[in-house]
């Protein structure tokens, strides 16, 4: 017998937010491996008699040689169960390392599925009364991960680009509390206006969210006065302003 794997993606944070077919699967999983920023009540649908497994991993502590140990466990409880849930934050697919654990599944002849989820690059943003694109403002909307290393010589991160993408739309940054100041100095150095409207959520769609909103310039100092820590999603562009015209409607936290 050789079971399937189910790349499952949990929501932002809100138990609420996982999918219907998500929720199924996880009430009827055999095994479910899941991540640090799960909500630990979803965890409660599984059985009572499945084998819940916690793969989470402090941010930066990644290691290839832990997502590779990952990829066999996956493998190794298909061979051994009928159904395996990988719970992932968000979307598995959207920095969330879904594609390697797909690719190690297909290469072990695993039979994989993939359930889209919330991803927090969208809706953390939307509980802080931010849509990531309205048509007056904008007409594209940015993602990028902002964990690389400031110490190295070479940028992973095109800062230019990303100035000019700024200029028909959002950008929203995963990933990047710890390098904020030294992102916000180059997208700034890169042509980015100082004054552009942006706002950091931590925790969003949690009961807990909180949002410092500020112009870019001053971010950082922000966000840092404030102890604001992962998880949090910043979000850069005149879109932020909607929040102050009336679109927040998520109760937050002032603690
Ligand atoms: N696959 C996930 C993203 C994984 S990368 C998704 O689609 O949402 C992890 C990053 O996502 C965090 O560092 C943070 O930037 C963002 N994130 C995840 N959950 C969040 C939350 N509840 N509030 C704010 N940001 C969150």
């Amino acid at each position: 017998m050789i079971g399937t794997v189910y790349l499952v993606g949990a929501g932002p944070g809100d138990p609420e937010l996982i999918t219907v077919r998500g929720l199924h699967l996880l009430q009827c999983a055999d095994v479910v491996l899941y991540d640090r920023l799960i909500a630990p009540e979803l965890l409660s649908h599984a059985r009572a008699d499945a084998e819940l497994i916690d793969v989470g991993k402090m941010p930066y502590m990644r290691q290839k040689r832990d997502q590779n140990a990952i990829n066999a466990l996956l493998i190794e409880k298909a061979r051994t169960n009928q159904s395996v849930v990988r719970l992932k934050g968000g979307d598995p697919f959207v920095f969330g390392r879904g594609g390697e654990e797909a690719l190690a599944c297909e290469a072990a002849g695993v039979p994989f599925v993939i359930v889209p989820g919330v991803s927090s690059a969208i809706a953390v943003p939307a509980y802080a009364g931010i849509p990531v694109t309205h048509r007056d403002y904008n007409a594209a909307f940015t993602v990028f991960a902002g964990h690389e290393d400031p110490n190295k010589d070479e940028s992973l991160i095109d800062y230019e680009a990303l100035a000019c993408a700024a200029r028909i739309g959002t950008l929203v940054l995963l990933m990047g509390v710890v390098n904020l100041p030294h992102i916000v100095a180059c997208l700034i150095a890169a042509g980015l206006a100082a004054d552009t409207p942006a706002a950091c959520i931590e925790r969003g769609t949690f009961a807990d969210q909180r949002v410092v909103e500020s112009r870019l310039e001053a971010l950082p100092e922000c966000v840092r006065a404030a102890g604001i820590h992962a998880p949090a999603t910043t979000v850069i562009g005149q879109v932020v302003n909607l929040r102050a015209m009336g679109l927040r409607w998520f109760a937050e936290s002032d603690r």
